[in-house]
């Protein structure tokens, strides 16, 4: 009975930790069992692999400044279908910094689809040798590494570009959680075919003074090192690959529960701390849904994250931790909202069904996607029961989930991946692209665009390959502003094939026009969703 309640009572509690799993944190006088006096190791992959890519492995030590290690080699092990492979690095070297990481490179020409690694990783420390397969986290089993090896591009509308809108980087580094160090994240992202993504660290985390869980910084180093980082970054790759200045911000919604904002591009740090567990029973933050709306700078984006995962009962009320209402999503400065975090779950469901009576009301509000993977190239490990357990899954990681932006030309850069986001230019996958425009009187309306006409063509595109699922269904919707939406046209088999179709359609009502696709992949469900093209008729 006991160990069923705990095993509730924690699971409630800790709500949103997905994470590089943090082993020096103690609760004052329970002791852990997974602390350990070694520094964090950890390898780390992509979970796919664009075609005419090698396979970057993600070496990562942490906290070595405080457990000083000599590694000594690393024995990697590939198996795909009949091939078993392996790969010797010798290092012999101490290692004594906060965050240490290194990158092997492996071709991946010899390989096809899935493939699993694991790496035998020999150091020495407190005077013994020891050998971890993957990771030194000592509750944890470990498992290997899986990744897939695609000799099929990820599918691409002209002129797109995708972005994980919601990823944590290692600023995010608090008693229970971490994110992998910028520039790795810059080198998963070419394999994974993701050409963006937005460091969304905590607001109560990149406050924080470095190596202090709890202490406040005045003068944010954090948020300025990570500037700096990513400016050098961004510049070093030619935007190639990129960042997004951004956090997730704490805040109120107008009930007075802390919800999390994700704040894109703007300049200035904005505060928030009320679930950050560094004041006990403080549950204040600086700002709440509407006067939020005063420190948004012009070219900044707002999005609801996860606004409608479920928020247990504990977890509100000793986080007082809520989601994101009818109330705070109709508010102008509110873009959009992020209903694809990770995985299809409860939480995309009924941010779906929400995002759908917004837009039926008339609101012009867009969908997002992101991950909230901290680090987690490949898998995610979820602290079960503080200082008991630790579980690992393989959803919510890095570039999975993704928005897809199309422009009006090839060019990235922040200003035009800020200017198409904000005006919804784009659609939301976990696989296949879909897109729909309008060609109307030599002007190409995209998602997101308005157009005043009685009769109009919709072209819809979709695209995917075997890895992303290419058997599925199509439905497009049109809804009716202040009635409801209803499918038009017949469902659209997907069966192995690109579709490139064009419907016409009379415009008598006020209303939008969306497509969805839902299918299977190799790693489950995958759907695609278009934002809305706005129509009205002339009268
Ligand atoms: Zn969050
Ligand atoms: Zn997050």
């Amino acid at each position: 009975m006991i160990s069923h309640f705990l095993d509730n009572f924690t699971d409630n509690l800790l709500p949103y930790l997905f994470l590089y799993t943090e082993l020096h944190y103690k609760f004052k006088f329970l002791g852990s069992r997974y602390f350990i006096k070694e520094p964090e190791i950890l390898l780390d992959v992509p979970h796919r692999i664009e075609p005419e890519h090698d396979i970057p492995l993600f070496l990562l030590i942490k906290d070595s400044h405080w457990f000083p290690v000599k590694l000594i080699d690393i024995k990697i092990e590939i198996l795909n279908n009949q091939i078993n492979d392996r790969f010797y690095y010798s290092f012999d070297k101490m290692i004594n910094q906060k965050w240490w990481s290194e990158i092997f490179y492996i071709n991946s020409i010899n390989y096809s689809q899935n493939i699993k690694i694991n790496a035998f990783i020999r150091y020495e420390i407190n005077g013994f040798s020891k050998t971890c397969i993957n990771h030194n986290i000592p509750t944890i089993k470990s498992t290997p590494l899986n990744s897939y090896i695609s000799s099929e591009v990820y599918p691409r509308p002209l002129n797109s570009i995708y972005g994980d809108l919601h990823y944590h980087t290692n600023v995010t580094d608090d008693m229970v959680e971490f994110g992998a160090p910028l520039d790795s994240t810059y080198k998963a992202m070419k394999p994974l075919a993701l050409d963006f993504a937005c460091n969304t660290d905590h607001s109560y985390d990149i406050d924080d003074k470095i190596d202090s869980w709890i202490e406040t910084d005045p003068e944010l180093t954090k948020w300025n090192n990570s500037i700096k980082e990513i400016n050098i970054l961004n510049e070093k790759n030619k935007f190639n690959t990129f960042f997004i200045q951004s956090e997730e911000l704490s805040l109120l919604n107008l009930d007075g529960f802390i919800i999390h904002a994700l704040v894109l591009n703007n300049k200035k740090f904005l505060p928030g701390q009320g679930d950050g567990a560094e004041i006990p029973f403080d549950f204040s933050c600086k700002y709440n849904t509407l006067t939020l709306k005063n420190e948004l700078e012009q070219n900044s984006l707002c999005i609801a994250a996860h606004p409608r995962s479920p928020v247990p009962f504990l977890q509100k009320l000793f986080f007082k931790r809520g989601q994101w209402q009818f109330k705070d999503l109709i508010l102008d400065h509110i873009d959009g909202l992020q209903i694809l975090n990770g995985e299809i779950d409860d939480g995309f469901i009924d941010g779906l069904n929400i995002w759908k009576k917004l837009i039926l009301c008339g609101y012009k509000k867009f969908i997002y996607a992101g991950n909230d993977a901290h680090g987690n190239f490949n898998k995610y490990r979820q602290i079960k029961m503080p200082m008991i357990s630790i579980l690992e899954k393989d959803s919510q990681i890095f570039g999975e989930c993704r928005t897809g932006i199309v422009r009006e030309n090839n060019k990235n850069s922040i200003e035009s991946t800020i200017r198409g986001l904000k005006h919804g230019n784009c659609f939301v996958t976990n696989g296949p692209a879909i897109t729909i425009n309008v060609l109307h009187e030599n002007i190409n309306y995209h998602m997101g665009d308005s157009i005043i006409s009685d009769r109009i063509n919709i072209k819809l595109n979709f695209n995917s390959n075997k890895e992303l699922g290419k058997k599925g269904k199509i439905i497009i919707y049109f809804g009716e502003i202040g009635y409801k939406e209803k499918q038009i046209f017949n469902t659209i088999d997907v069966n192995n094939k690109e579709v490139i179709m064009e419907f016409p359609f009379i415009v008598s009502k006020k209303g939008y026009i969306r497509a969805e696709f839902s299918g299977n992949s190799y790693r489950g469900r995958r759907v695609a969703l278009t934002n809305p093209i706005w129509v009205s008729p002339l009268n």
